[in-house]
């Protein structure tokens, strides 16, 4: 394995310093991150020291990954995962071993999750034609509508099938 000084990721790999595996073969680790994002946030990296995807290699990430994030589930049952490497210091990577997050989600964990991993770029996180069911629509029977309240409402032409931007 190759090893540098100062990560704290190889002290991990290296048992110099304490972390809560979740699963390990001789290749890769998987660890729950020191200051989760939400409940269950672990780290999965390969053991030997390298900073970018491009430098990977060797197989069987992929099926480690699942394999982690399989015990996640089971252990923390979220009901959403997010799944996502920060690949270079401008994509947001601040710890120079090359890890992938999994980030538990939960129903209600913020107000809105629209667009996840989007978010890297906060504007652009709900794109343009994201449309979804208008869920506050006022149906108004016209044909019986007489009280004081409803007669000063203006009609609008839809059916609960309109669709809106958000
Ligand atoms: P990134 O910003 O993508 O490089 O992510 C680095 C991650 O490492 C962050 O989520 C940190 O919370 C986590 N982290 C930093 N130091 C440690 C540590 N000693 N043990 C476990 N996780 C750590
Ligand atoms: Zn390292």
């Amino acid at each position: 394995m190759t090893s540098q000084p100062d990560c704290p990721f190889c002290e991990i790999i290296n048992g110099n310093q304490p972390a809560d595996v979740v699963a390990e073969t001789t290749q890769y680790l998987c660890f729950l991150d020191k200051y989760p994002v939400t409940e269950g946030h672990a780290l999965v990296v390969p053991k030997d020291h390298i900073q970018q995807f491009s430098q990977l290699t060797g197989t069987g990430l992929f099926s480690f990954l699942q394999r982690a994030h399989t015990e996640i589930r089971e252990e923390f049952s979220p009901d959403a995962t997010n799944i996502g490497l920060n690949n270079g210091e401008e994509a947001g990577q601040t710890v120079a071993h090359l890890h992938w997050h999994i980030i538990p989600r939960y129903a209600g964990d913020i107000p809105d999750p629209t667009g996840g991993v989007r978010g890297v770029i906060p504007d652009k996180r709900v794109y343009e034609e994201w449309i979804s069911p208008v869920d506050d629509l006022v149906v108004v029977d016209w044909t019986t509508a007489r009280s004081r309240v409803t007669r000063h409402i203006t009609p609008v032409f839809g059916t609960d099938r309109d669709y809106h931007l958000r």
